[in-house]
Formats: structure tokens, C-alpha cells, sequence
């Protein structure tokens, strides 16, 4: 497969997320991804008539999922194999006069996808590293013991790091072990607008609500610090939390920070999310990152050299959203452009999402400053004439690190330290 096929196949299994079987085999069954240029794909439909659905009912969705893949928007536009649409349409026309009588599957889709379907994010694609070993281990333990080990299980750490693909690597994993189990994920959004709904409105709306979180078997809240300071919503959670931890049910939590650190929240509530394992995750260390990457080009079959690697390791720092992102868009270049993944590709892949690089002259006047401090002498001497050793081999030393260092050719060097180049190379 080359990478468009990748790419569009991809996109397939993304659809099948979202809609039937047969709806995505139906519409997009033979299609194929045709023209590409950096702003705008164009899929090929298999005749006019599933052309004309994919514009009107898919376009938003297709639009998002090439987002996410490529990592920037594209338009997406839709063509037929069957070619000139204004003819085929005409013959449609004399040959029948309605499209064939089927049922519209696009019309009785399955609800939007939840959360729930992101069958992407396992334990086997979670790269382990020192900075995120407790919190994997400790998720892959409560996914095989649930209610056993550790309740509630408290995620937290900043944001990007790995947090939601944990929360759905212990879903998957425990739909694979237990079938029947019923799991909730929600976000503590979700939570609070349901909660709200519920409360806004009559009573057997908020009966139903209890009924909703009270007869899981785990509970999975995300990003549970937005239900700080709300006053109603934390009162609510504190007796669903009581109600699942008595009957044995697993909770799982993530945060941006631990219990102690969230602002606002009841102290009744910091004890309860206390009282399992909290582990946290910390931004990847250059080894973590390293490994992150390659197992993304592994997913994204992109060949990169170790070099390419270390030097995104080196500029992607921090965040593993980032990181995904990076290799993203190195993918869609090579895929649009047609180009072998070269260092200088993959510098500008990633142009967008790392700070400009210092301008030269400041990295000079660095290391004049660094050099003059080491020597303990002034930017006057090293610039000067001077010839007494200490002074010489401060010179040399600036000289060398502008040479090796920035990589100068010994013309700018001259131009530094006004002499000509053979001065520099001479010494
Ligand atoms: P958080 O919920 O902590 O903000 P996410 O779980 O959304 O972060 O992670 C952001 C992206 O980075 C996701 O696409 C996720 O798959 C990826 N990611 C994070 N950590 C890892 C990891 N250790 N291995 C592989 N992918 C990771
Ligand atoms: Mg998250």
C-alpha cells in the first residue's frame, strides 16, 4: 500500500467508527482518493449518484477525519469514476426516474459516534517511559481487576501526556474481558450539563439521570477538575461516588493536577479521590519521546531514519499531542508532495509548531558574552588587539565555538572579530 492508500484506508476504518458496516460499503465501498494538493483532497466516488450523497451527507465528517489524521484542514472535494456528472445525471433521467428504491442507510445512521468507539487508543500503543510507568502500570492493573486493586484510580498531569488514551485503553481492554460490564465514560462537562438538564427539568428526568450513574459498573470521569466550584454538580458527584464505591464499583478519574491542587473543590471530595492511587504523568523525558515517535511513524508507515528522529525529539518537547501532530504532518507532506522524508522535510514539517529558531546574530553575541565571562574579560579585549595569552586563547576558544559550534564559516568569524579569514584559520 502507498500512503494515499494508507491514508484513505485510515479513513475507512475511522467511518466504520461512526456509521454501519454497510453504510460505509456502501457509499464509499470503491472509492479512492484521487488528486492531492496541500489545501484540498479529492475523492473519487464510485458513479455520480454516491458522489452526490457523499457532498451532502459526509462532507463535515470526512473533513474532520482528514483532520485529525493530517493534522491541518484540507477541503475535501468529491469526484466520479464514472466522469462527466451533468450527462450521467441526463441519463439517469431517461432511464429511470427516481434513484434506485432502497432505503437510505445515510438516513438511519447510528447515533453520532461517542467517545466510547475510540478503539484506537489501547495499552499496546501507549509507549512506556519512566515519566508514565505508574500511571500505565496502574491503569492496566485496574483494567484486569477491576474494583479489586486500586478505587478510585486517580490520573493526573498535564495536558497532551496520555491521560484520555489511558482512560480508553482500560475500556477497551475491559470489553474485551468482560463483555457484559457497563461502562460510562463521561467527561466532567458532560456530567455537569446532564446534571444541570436533569435539574432544570422534572423529576423523572432526574431520576433517570441517577439511574444512568448509579447502575454502572465503571465509571470513568475525564478531566474531573471543571466540576470544581460548582456547588450542585460536586454535591451530586460525591453521592454517585459514594453510591459506586459501596456497591464495589470501579472509578477511575483523570485531573490536571492532583486533588489537593484543585481549587474549589470539597474537601469531602479530595479525601474520596485521595483514598485509591493517584498516579501522575510527567512530560516525556528524550528517550520517551524517541520511542513515541518511532512507534507513530511504525502506525503511520513512514520510514524515518534515527537522525530525523532524534532531531523531532529534540524540537517536539513536552507534549505528545505535539509530537503526534509532527509526525502527522510529516506524513501528509510526503504524501502530498511526493518528497523523501529528508531532514530538511521534516524541518519544515514541524516549522509550525516549535518556536522560530533564535536569529544568528543573538547566538553570536551569546557566545561572545559566555566566552568574555569564562575569561573574565571585556567584549573590547576580545575583540581587540591584544595578544597576551589569556586574551589569544579566549579568541580561539570563541572562534572554535563559532566554527564547530554555529556552524560559521571563517569568513563570518572574520567579519566578527574584523580580521580577514586566514587569521581565523590560522589562529
Ligand atoms: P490528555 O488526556 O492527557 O490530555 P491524550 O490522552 O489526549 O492526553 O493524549 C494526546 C495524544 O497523545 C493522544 O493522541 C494519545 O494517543 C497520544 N499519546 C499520549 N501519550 C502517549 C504514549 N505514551 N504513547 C502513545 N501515544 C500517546
Ligand atoms: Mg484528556
Amino acid at each position: 500500500m502507498n500512503i494515499g492508500e494508507n491514508l484513505w484506508h485510515d479513513i475507512v476504518e475511522k467511518l466504520k467508527e461512526e456509521f454501519s458496516e454497510t453504510t460505509v460499503g456502501l457509499w464509499f465501498g470503491s472509492a479512492t482518493i484521487g488528486s492531492l494538493d496541500g489545501d484540498s483532497v479529492t475523492i473519487v466516488a464510485e458513479d455520480d449518484f454516491k458522489k452526490s450523497i457523499i457532498e451532502k451527507k459526509y462532507l463535515p465528517v470526512l473533513e474532520r477525519m482528514f483532520e485529525e489524521l493530517l493534522g491541518f484542514k484540507v477541503e475535501v472535494r468529491v469526484d466520479s469514476a464514472t466522469g462527466d456528472s451533468d450527462a450521467r445525471s441526463e441519463e439517469r433521467l431517461f432511464v429511470t426516474s427516481a434513484p434506485p428504491a432502497r432505503p437510505d442507510p445515510a438516513a438511519q445512521e447510528k447515533p453520532a459516534a461517542g467517545p466510547n468507539l475510540r478503539s484506537e487508543y489501547t495499552f499496546d500503543n501507549f509507549v512506556v517511559g519512566s515519566s508514565n510507568q505508574l500511571a500505565q502500570a496502574a491503569a492496566y492493573a485496574v483494567a484486569q481487576h477491576p474494583a479489586e486493586l486500586y478505587n478510585p484510580l486517580f490520573l493526573f498531569g498535564p495536558s497532551g501526556l496520555g491521560k484520555t488514551h489511558l482512560l480508553f485503553a482500560i475500556m477497551n481492554e475491559v470489553r474485551k474481558l468482560h463483555p457484559n460490564f457497563n461502562i460510562l465514560y463521561v467527561t466532567s462537562e458532560e456530567f455537569t450539563n446532564e446534571l444541570i438538564d436533569a435539574l432544570a427539568l422534572r423529576q423523572n428526568r432526574n431520576l433517570a439521570f441517577k439511574e444512568k450513574y448509579r447502575n454502572v459498573d465503571m465509571l470513568l470521569v475525564d478531566d474531573v477538575h471543571f466540576i470544581a466550584g460548582k456547588y450542585s454538580v460536586q454535591e451530586e458527584f460525591f453521592h454517585t461516588f459514594n453510591a459506586l464505591y459501596n456497591e464495589k464499583k470501579q472509578i477511575i478519574l483523570t485531573s490536571d493536577r492532583p486533588p489537593r491542587d484543585i481549587s474549589y473543590l470539597e474537601s469531602r471530595l479530595q479525601t474520596r479521590f485521595e483514598s485509591g492511587l493517584m498516579a501522575d504523568i510527567q512530560p516525556p523525558d528524550t528517550e520517551l519521546r524517541m520511542a513515541i515517535i518511532r512507534k507513530k511513524a511504525e502506525e503511520y508507515k513512514l520510514s524515518l531514519s534515527e537522525d530525523i528522529v532524534e532531531y523531532l525529539a529534540e524540537r517536539l518537547r513536552g507534549n505528545v499531542r505535539r509530537i503526534e501532530g509532527g509526525v502527522k504532518k510529516l506524513r501528509a507532506m510526503q504524501f502530498f508532495e511526493g518528497k523523501k522524508i529528508t531532514l530538511d522535510l521534516a524541518r519544515a514539517a514541524i516549522a509550525d509548531f516549535v518556536p522560530e529558531e533564535e536569529p544568528e546574530h543573538n547566538k553570536i553575541e551569546k557566545t561572545l558574552d559566555k566566552v568574555c565571562d569564562r575569561y573574565n574579560i571585556s567584549r573590547e579585549t576580545i575583540l581587540g588587539k591584544k595578544r597576551s595569552s589569556n586574551v589569544v586563547l579566549a579568541r580561539h576558544t570563541c572562534m572554535y565555538i563559532l566554527r564547530e559550534g554555529l556552524e560559521k564559516t571563517y569568513e563570518e568569524i572574520g567579519a566578527v572579530f574584523s580580521c580577514d579569514h586566514t587569521t581565523v584559520i590560522g589562529g
